[in-house]
Parts: structure tokens; C-alpha cells; sequence
């Protein structure tokens, strides 16, 4: 009995990653926009009643990285309207930059 209810209390802590179909819904969000090439290292955590949605957003390399940023924004914005308690990190790279990601293997 106590078990149970350390466990359960336990498990509100973990973090969790939201279920696939949103992590779908988020990568076509993002990928919608014509300038974007890809999103790789996409993650979406959960913990208590907060939510964090992070990823890496790359775009043509012909683009400024202050250009991208911009997009960048514009797809939190959207992303914030379906989750508005969210807190979204995403960092745009083109592929002039993307040497500099410091995930590896890159697969994009
Ligand atoms: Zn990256």
C-alpha cells in the first residue's frame, strides 16, 4: 500500500514525452514552412504541469541565420497555439552551421 502511493507519487515527478501523435502534429507544424529543411533532435518533455518542446529547426543554407531566427519565432508562435503552457527551445541551424551541432550523429 505505502509502496503504491510512493510509486505513483514518484512517477508525477518523471518527466514523460508527450505521445507520438503530438510529436507528429509539432513536426509538421515546423516543417510546413518552405524555408525549413529539416528538424532532427525534436524532444517534448512533460514534467508536473509544465511542457517543453525542443529541437533543432535547419534551414537553406542561403538563408541568414538572423532570417531563420525570425522563422524560428513564428513557429513557436504557432506551436503556442496549441500548447499554450509550453515553453519551446528551438535553435535553427543552416547547413553553413551545422558542423557546429554538437549532437552527433547528424542525420540530416
Ligand atoms: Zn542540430
Amino acid at each position: 500500500m505505502t509502496y503504491k502511493i510512493i510509486r505513483s507519487a514518484f512517477n508525477v515527478l518523471l518527466d514523460s514525452e508527450l505521445p507520438d501523435q503530438d510529436r507528429e502534429k509539432i513536426l509538421s507544424i515546423v516543417t510546413k514552412n518552405p524555408e525549413v529543411k529539416a528538424c532532427h533532435h525534436l524532444r517534448t518533455r512533460t514534467s508536473g504541469h509544465e511542457e517543453f518542446i525542443q529541437g533543432h529547426i535547419v534551414f537553406d543554407a542561403n538563408l541568414n541565420i538572423e532570417d531563420a531566427q525570425k522563422i524560428v519565432n513564428i513557429i513557436e508562435k504557432d506551436l503556442s497555439n496549441l500548447y499554450p503552457k509550453a515553453e519551446f527551445l528551438f535553435k535553427a541551424e543552416t547547413s553553413k552551421t551545422l558542423k557546429d551541432c554538437r549532437h552527433a550523429p547528424h542525420p540530416s
